[in-house]
């Protein structure tokens, strides 16, 4: 994919096999989803909300940045994974010679290659990180069991464990690469490197940042965790069925989709999800006066 000069590759780590195709949001019926079955996946004879895990590999003039890094090399059913090592090295590539990351926001999903057996996995990099998201989630106040783990038992149905918090939890990912990061506040609009712009996106999690690509006058968006499946750019959510199980601030993330779905279909934008199957790009089109999802292809 390319936005004007800068080109992005994915780089898939992995992915959460979800049982039921509502089991993401709290509010859903399986019938919501019969609009959109073509994006769902057939597996185990049953449609699956396939969530891909990973990031992407962001090369901008002189920059090698990665946009997110998965859920690590040893994730817990229903996260399967592992691939992102083989991904950066299936693009020629060595971890030392990225230059940047940048983190969407801080679920352990999306930082699981920030550092390794205490060791940060980039050793040349600068992280750069929200400090909205730095303070919850290394705060005082914040538990990881209950935040992550509780949570899920109670609301997803899933194992109650399907994270290490002895690896996945933050401040274990996080600070061996203290000295690394440079901080920035996501509430305005910053340029954090040469045409990638982190815009707010907050209410899935305090900190949760847009990224706009902007390149000889095309631009993209990665949305990272603003949404997790696309029919939350498209459908009308009358319902809230739409709401994704895991925001920490619900009406703050919704008026995030708003705002973010509007400009995605107003300017006809390029988008990339955190989970989007495959990490595949898309865009929103009007068919008839509602919004269809087109995959890009190729
Ligand atoms: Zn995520």
């Amino acid at each position: 994919m390319r936005i004007g000069d800068i080109e992005i590759t994915p780089l898939i780590d992995g992915e959460a096999v979800v049982p039921g195709a509502a089991t993401f949001y709290p509010n859903l019926k399986e019938a919501d989803w019969e609009p959109y079955t073509d994006l769902l996946e057939p597996v185990f004879h049953e449609c699956l909300h396939l969530n891909t895990l990973g990031g992407y590999l962001v090369r901008a003039g002189d920059r090698v940045i990665v946009v997110d890094g998965g859920s690590g090399p040893q994730p817990k059913w229903p996260f399967a994974g592992g691939g992102f090592r083989s991904a950066l090295a299936s693009t020629g590539l060595r971890r030392a010679d990225v230059t940047d990351v940048i983190f969407t926001h801080l679920h352990f999903d999306h930082i699981g290659w920030a550092s390794v057996d205490g060791k940060p996995y980039f050793p040349n990099a600068t992280y750069h990180i929200d400090r909205r998201d730095w303070d919850w989630f290394l705060g005082p106040d914040f538990s990881f069991s209950e935040t992550e783990v509780e949570k899920s038992k109670e609301r997803l149905e899933l194992s109650a464990n399907y994270c290490y918090p002895d690896n996945d939890a933050p401040a274990v990912r996080l600070r061996p690469i203290v000295n690394q990061i440079e901080f920035f506040t996501g509430e305005q609009e910053v340029e954090l490197l040469p045409g990638v712009v982190a815009l707010d996106g907050s209410g899935h999690t305090p900190g949760q940042v847009v990224l706009e690509l902007r390149s000889s006058g095309e631009k993209g968006l990665m949305v990272g965790d603003l949404v997790h499946a696309q029919p939350e750019l498209i459908d009308d959510n009358e319902r809230g069925q739409w709401n994704f199980v895991s925001h920490t601030d619900y009406d703050r993330a919704y008026a995030a989709v708003e705002h973010y779905s509007k400009r995605i279909c107003d300017e006809k934008l390029l988008v990339a999800g955190g989970h989007f199957p495959g990490l595949r790009w898309g865009r929103v089109v009007q068919d008839g006066g509602k919004r269809v999802w087109e995959d890009i292809r190729g």
